[in-house]
């Protein structure tokens, strides 16, 4: 009985594995007769949900090799991308042609996976794949164009998803960095980010950034970073540097609009605490550092900061494809856009730890910005729950008697 189960488990688990390796097969040979390419064209870029997208217990890595062997697309090549997204969301692939920068968008039918790979084979690419879509996504189109890019990303035209960071945000900018020649480092920062905007372009420059000003140079040495505040260069930056707040030396901390308020003027676009801390002799060395908006708006052209929170216009997609093409220009040369606002030496573990804990305003310790005595909080703008100050006195009446007896004891 024992063995039956077993060889009928082992024969489902081959048999799982193999229709996906057909899904990404069959996803490439359609590509490449509607792109239309041939196999191994550098020209080519995949990009893929594949074994991030879990469907009914299936995991679908091997999708990954079914489209390497059929495209010639690899890894290794840079020009097969996976694409992280949360578990939930659809199994696709997209192929984009640097040349004529058409994208060809495939969606599986999650009914496919619980077939036998007979029963796949039968079936119609329509019946395969719920969305096969075909569009010119260059950069220089969508930007001289953009209300008929707008109408298919409002249609969901590559899968759409949850607003605003869709598939269709998702396939454009990542295609067109790769044609434009990105570094492969930002390309790999930016799957973990599932799309590149003008803060994970921040987020490389900071890096190279501290890459110039900041760079490690003993093996004892490792950064400690406080975003403050953050934003999406902070996924890129935790993901190169190897920084990350689960290795408790990435920590973020955000600044109400009333702390933004009382921020210098060269501190008005803070970004990061960064502190290259040395664990061999227990002291490190810290910058503040700071981006600067205006001036990237200004430079790139035809931009505002108010474009970034468009949502009811094509603006906000817009403006950031076309930050992200004119921000390539600059990733050689970080100090066009980011300064430093404060050097500062750390004599200690308990200092380093200070500045990271919670209820500590790294800006303030460090003398970057006024402590604020008018900060609301919480509890002095809503007692949400009805006699809560009440018991809070009566606590804190309670505690006060307590210390008064300890002392008099
Ligand atoms: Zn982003």
């Amino acid at each position: 009985m024992c063995t039956v189960l077993a060889v009928t488990a082992s024969a489902q688990v081959t048999d799982d594995q193999e229709l996906l390796y057909l899904l990404g097969s069959r996803a490439s040979e359609i590509a490449m007769k509607d792109l239309p390419f041939d196999k191994d064209d550098p020209n080519i870029l995949v990009m893929s949900s594949a074994s991030y997208a879990i469907i009914d217990g299936h995991n679908t890595d091997r999708c990954i090799d079914g489209v390497a062997d059929a495209s010639g697309c690899t890894v290794g090549k840079g020009n097969l991308l996976l694409i992280h997204r949360s578990r939930e969301k659809p199994l696709w692939f997209a192929f984009f042609s640097k040349n004529t920068k058409e994208c060809v968008y495939l969606q599986v039918n999650n009914a496919v996976l619980g077939k036998s790979v007979d029963e796949l084979n039968a079936l119609a690419d329509e019946e395969v794949f719920t969305k096969i879509t075909k569009a010119n996504i260059g950069a220089d189109k969508l930007l001289s164009e953009p209300e008929a890019w707008d109408e298919k990303m409002k249609a969901g035209i590559f899968g759409g998803g949850a607003k605003p960071f869709n598939n269709e945000f998702t396939i454009m900018t990542i295609a067109n960095i790769w044609a434009k020649g990105a570094p492969p480092e930002l390309i790999r920062a930016n799957q973990f980010h599932n799309h590149l905007c003008p803060g994970s372009a921040s987020g490389f420059l900071f890096v190279k950034y501290i890459d110039n000003n900041l760079p490690l140079e003993k093996p004892s040495q490792r950064y400690q970073i406080i975003a403050i505040k953050p934003w999406c260069k902070d996924d890129i930056m935790q993901w190169i540097l190897e920084a990350t707040i689960g290795n408790k030396n990435y920590i973020a901390k955000d600044l109400t609009p009333e702390q933004m308020k009382q921020l210098p003027e060269d501190a008005k676009d803070v970004a990061n605490v960064v502190i290259r801390w040395d664990s061999a002799t227990g002291t490190g060395k810290g910058i503040v550092i700071a981006w600067d908006w205006d001036n990237a708006c200004q430079m790139c052209g035809g931009v505002s900061k108010k474009d970034l929170t468009a949502f009811d216009t094509h603006r906000w997609w817009w403006m950031r494809l076309k930050m992200n093409q004119w921000m390539l220009d600059y990733t050689d040369s970080p100090e066009t856009l980011i300064h430093t606002v404060k050097e500062f030496d750390v004599n200690s573990l308990a200092e380093l730890n200070y500045l990271k804990s919670a209820g500590v305003n790294p800006l303030v310790e460090l003398g970057v910005m006024p402590k604020s005595e008018t900060t609301p909080t919480p509890a002095e703008k809503t007692p949400s729950i009805p006699g809560l100050g009440v018991i809070a006195a009566i606590a804190i009446a309670g505690a006060l008697v307590y210390v008064v007896r300890r002392r008099k004891a």
